[in-house]
């Protein structure tokens, strides 16, 4: 599904087929999970074939990499030159990217010297499917941020996104809703969350959350609409029946919730605010409009 025996990939300055790249077995990042990665998306625009905020991407992945003691010789401006790149060799233009750095052979607990580097991309839908989802509060909670950085895009902390979702879907749910080690909503396994209650939109703060690009876009979409945004913490309780709620990211963008803790919200989906923002993010990354 994410490559075949043509795909190539870009890894420390080479270009290699995906199916020839050798990494060790000893590898720090595939033992204890350091390593750093980003999610992008390109779109197929009137223009050609458009990386959705590259440049912020990169730089979050830059931040990530030096949150972990990683250290990369890259611009975010070479990041992108080099996934243009990338797109062209591969032909691909709606598409998933997934820049990875990943750390050398090393079995000590001791942060590592040898950084790779590696870009890869193949076509890819929205990744939890365009449907309605029925969502569970998890029973596990998103990582203290005093115990890693949560804002860091980190390989190691999707063991708990992981352990969210395969709990969701074991007892019959779509995904997953964390809460914060305050027991409130902080975020999906891979997604930020908004509700809507009387026309007016809330999410959590930054802090114990991933604060994605998607949030960020959605944040400027509702400036620009005269959508009321209102960050404040909350518990499941306040969303269990409000009007409406979504989920946002790269890969998901904007999608919505049919219910939570089997409790459905109380607005068909196309009457709420996140079907607008839906509709103008789907405008906003093809067309730029
Ligand atoms: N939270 C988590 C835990 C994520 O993995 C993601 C996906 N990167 C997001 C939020 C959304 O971030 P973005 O909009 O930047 O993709």
């Amino acid at each position: 599904m994410y490559y075949n025996d043509n795909t190539l990939l870009f890894n420390d300055g080479e270009w290699l087929k995906a199916k020839d790249l050798m990494v060790s077995p000893y590898a720090q990042t595939m033992h204890y999970g350091i390593g750093v990665f980003e999610g992008i998306r390109s779109y197929a625009t009137p223009q050609g074939t458009k990386i959705f905020k590259s440049a912020e991407h990169y730089k979050r992945l830059l931040y990530s990499a030096d949150k972990m003691h990683l250290k990369l010789n890259y611009t975010h401006d070479q990041f992108t030159k080099l996934t243009y790149e990338l797109l062209e060799k591969n032909n691909l233009s709606n598409s998933y990217i997934r820049p990875l750095i990943y750390t050398g052979a090393n079995m000590s607990l001791f942060t590592n010297d040898e950084v790779h580097v590696m870009i890869c991309a193949w076509d890819w839908g929205n990744f939890l499917g365009t449907k309605l989802l029925n969502v569970m509060t998890s029973s596990y909670q998103r990582p203290n941020p005093k115990a890693c950085h949560v804002e860091a895009k980190v390989t190691g902390h999707y063991v708990n996104s992981i352990l969210a979702t395969t709990e969701a879907k074991q007892k019959g749910f779509d995904e997953a809703l964390l809460l914060d080690m305050n027991e409130n909503v902080a975020e999906g396994p891979g997604a930020n969350f908004f509700f809507e209650k009387d026309k007016v939109l809330y999410t959590c703060p930054s802090g114990n959350i991933l604060p994605g690009i998607t949030r960020a876009t959605i944040f400027e979409l509702c400036n620009e609409l005269g959508i009321k945004l209102v960050e404040k913490y909350f518990t499941p309780d306040e969303v269990r029946g409000a009007d409406g709620a979504f989920f946002t990211g790269t890969a998901a963008e904007v999608l919505g919730l049919n219910s939570l803790d089997k409790v459905n919200f109380k607005l068909k989906f196309e009457n709420t605010l996140g079907s607008i923002l839906q509709k103008k993010y789907t405008r906003r990354v093809a067309f730029n409009e």
